[in-house]
């Protein structure tokens, strides 16, 4: 039987590229998304993938939005937390809201959903958690510190995570993607994104589809000695 797997923030950017080469690999896929209905209905026409509309930042929704994905698709057995935001700017210029709404929605949804499968992995005895990280989170970035705070807790959530799910066949990883073409990245002015394209090695800007693969490989079933770790997946621009 085909396996259920939820992408969070999977309509656009990266999270619909996982969502398609879940989709294309034999899962049955739910993507999640937060608010922009016209690229949701757009992405369930194109790919035929089940969309569904509730705010991982809010633990009741993330509890309400699983129990209408297992009565529609059945018990979660992949789960990649991937929803994320952006709020840039200096820590004397950000406000505690800029701070708050990043927390909520990058780091708080990777505990608001994973608190909703967990059990039920727990008992079936298998699970894939992945957690897209970030590239700012291992390095630091300026004007991120709402986002490095939020993407680096990730990296220590999944650590923690992993070491509970290790005995009942529940693994937890993160992807530490560096920059990728999506309309995060479309969002940073061209002189600055030039900046950045210098400086990454294999000298392109990644494909969702880079980070995509990446995903698949670790939610494999016979992945399972692999867990706790990080990949991550920046055309050369930070090794950790
Ligand atoms: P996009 O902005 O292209 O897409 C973000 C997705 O997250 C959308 O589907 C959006 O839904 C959804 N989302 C945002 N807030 C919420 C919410 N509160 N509840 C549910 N869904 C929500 O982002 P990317 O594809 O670029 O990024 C995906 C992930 O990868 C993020 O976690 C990001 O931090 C991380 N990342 C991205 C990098 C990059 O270079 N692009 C680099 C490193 C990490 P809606 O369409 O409704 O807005």
């Amino acid at each position: 039987m085909a396996r259920v797997a939820v992408v969070t923030g999977g309509t656009r950017g990266i999270g619909k590229a996982i969502a398609v080469a879940l989709k294309k690999a034999g899962y049955k896929v739910a993507a999640n998304y937060g608010s922009d209905d016209g690229a949701a209905e757009q992405f369930q026409n194109e790919t035929g993938i089940a969309v569904f509309k509730f705010n991982v930042g809010d633990f009741q929704s993330c509890q309400d939005g699983i129990a209408r994905i297992e009565a529609e698709l059945g018990p979660v057995e992949v789960l990649v937390n991937n929803a994320g935001i952006t709020r840039d700017t200096t820590m004397h210029r950000m406000s505690f809201e800029q701070w708050n709404a990043v927390i909520q929605t990058n780091l708080s949804s990777c505990f608001n959903m994973s608190k909703a499968v967990i059990e039920g992995m727990r008992e079936r005895r298998f699970g894939r958690i992945v957690n897209i990280g970030s590239i700012n989170g291992q390095a630091g970035q300026y004007g991120q510190v709402n986002y490095a705070a939020a993407k680096s807790g990730i990296h220590g959530f999944t650590k923690a995570l992993a070491q509970e799910g290790a005995a009942r066949g529940v693994t937890v990883n993160a992807v530490a993607p560096g920059y990728v073409d999506t309309d995060m990245v479309r969002a940073v002015p061209a002189d600055v994104l030039e900046k950045i394209v210098a400086r990454i090695p294999v000298g392109r800007l990644g494909k969702a589809e880079d980070i995509a693969r990446t995903v698949l490989f670790l939610v494999a079933d016979d992945a399972d000695f692999i867990t706790g770790s990080t990949l991550s997946v920046n055309g050369g621009q930070h090794m950790y």
